[in-house]
């Protein structure tokens, strides 16, 4: 088949906040081939990552994605990877295309496997799917009694693992940070996995993340996610070295499976967090994966939005066994919610799987979102380059 149309649909609540919560608005990818449909969703800003599909060309280096992606041969993983290199190739000045190809290319592998009648994470090359243990990523409370109650209300659900992060913390006392941390412990009790993001808080200062340190130690925190600026790759080394048993984490704002690899060989991270929808796709995804398995670190899926997304991120990990820890968004908008009425439901043994149905085996309800459309129009020079009422 080929490559007959992509749509954009540009989603948002109806207020945005600065809540680090990038559930907030969507852009969902719908792309027709041959009478199969097929959907992604890219992790970044609707209309910028829409401006670069149409955008006019600047250069041969330069080009829309769209010059890369429209009428090609859709029939293989092989046909998947040469458009993922034509875009790099065609797009290499433009610095959105990987977010805006990320959602195409979830998109690609939910056609081919619809079109096959397998999951994608078959085609990617795994015999089966194991399941993984969420955890559930939620923001640190203002105040240690709140984050107590948060991580409460998570384990109720049934969570038996928790990630918390932003809201203050790494930005106070090193004191302020452990009493954060002794709550979140007392909450989730003894035998509960504690993971913690710092999102980048300290750039470059290992002296300020080695500070915390023991405390992390002490809580028995799994992993410190993010401490640094993504490409500190010299920072994250050294502080990887200073740590005994608390692992350093991070990966998630890779563009590409080369960044990703070399925070993994010149930044010692014992845990690669890869966000399908700013990576590139599935493909770069699952490079990344082979990767960390032959240096013998483990990965595990970034995601904070939909089943959509969430499905797509567990396919380039679900057939490996022992890399069995898993981002679930435990508390997305209700946007975030409605894009697809199949949820990807924690099972009663508390774990959660990649779907067994073909392609991405999660379908949208375009219906169901009309109320968060964001119509786009775009005109340059005089003329439409993209005129989307984006009506059902
Ligand atoms: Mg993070």
């Amino acid at each position: 088949v080929r490559v007959d149309s992509v749509d954009f649909y540009y989603l948002s609540m109806p207020e945005i906040t600065l809540d680090v919560d990038g559930s907030q608005d969507a852009l969902l990818v719908r792309i027709t081939a041959g009478g199969y449909v097929g959907w992604g969703e890219c992790e970044a800003s609707p209309l910028v990552s829409i401006a670069a599909f149409v955008t006019p060309p600047s250069h041969g280096a330069c080009q829309p994605v769209s010059a890369s992606v429209l009428h090609q041969q859709l029939d293989s993983p092989a046909d998947i990877s040469r458009i993922s290199a034509l875009v790099q190739r065609n797009s290499m000045d433009l610095l959105q295309a990987p977010h805006t190809y990320s959602g195409i290319d979830m998109a690609l592998w939910d056609v081919l496997g619809k079109a096959r009648g397998v999951p994608v994470w078959k085609l990617l090359g795994y015999s089966c799917s194991y399941p993984k243990t969420p955890y559930a990523s939620l923001l640190f409370g203002e105040t240690p009694d709140e984050t107590f109650i948060r991580v409460r209300t998570e384990v109720a659900k049934g969570f038996r693992a928790v990630k918390l992060g932003w809201a203050g913390f790494g930005e106070g006392t090193v004191k302020r940070d452990d009493d954060q941390l002794a709550a979140a412990r007392d909450a989730i009790g003894t035998d509960g996995i504690l993971l913690v993001d710092a999102g980048q808080i300290w750039r470059e200062d290992v002296g300020a993340a080695a500070d915390r340190l023991e405390s992390l130690d002490r809580h028995q925190v799994t992993w410190i996610e993010e401490p640094f600026l993504p490409d500190a790759y010299s920072a994250y080394s050294a502080l990887a070295r200073q740590s005994s048993r608390v692992r350093v984490a991070g990966g998630e704002s890779s563009h590409n499976a080369r960044m990703a690899i070399n925070l993994m060989r010149y930044g010692d991270i014992g845990f690669v967090q890869i966000d399908c929808g700013r990576i590139g796709g599935l493909g770069e995804a699952k490079q990344v994966a082979d990767y960390a398995v032959s240096a013998g670190v483990t990965y595990v899926n970034h995601t904070f939005t939909s089943n959509l997304a969430l499905s797509a991120s567990l396919q380039p990990f679900a057939g490996l066994e022992n890399h069995s820890l898993c981002e679930y968004p435990a508390e997305p908008k209700r946007l975030a919610r409605d894009i697809s009425p199949s949820t990807i439901r924690i099972d009663p043994d508390g774990c959660v799987r990649a779907p067994d149905s073909p392609g991405l085996g999660v379908e949208v309800d375009l219906d169901a979102l009309v109320q968060y459309m964001v119509p786009v129009e775009l005109r340059v020079g005089g003329h439409d380059i993209l005129k989307a009422s984006l009506t059902v």
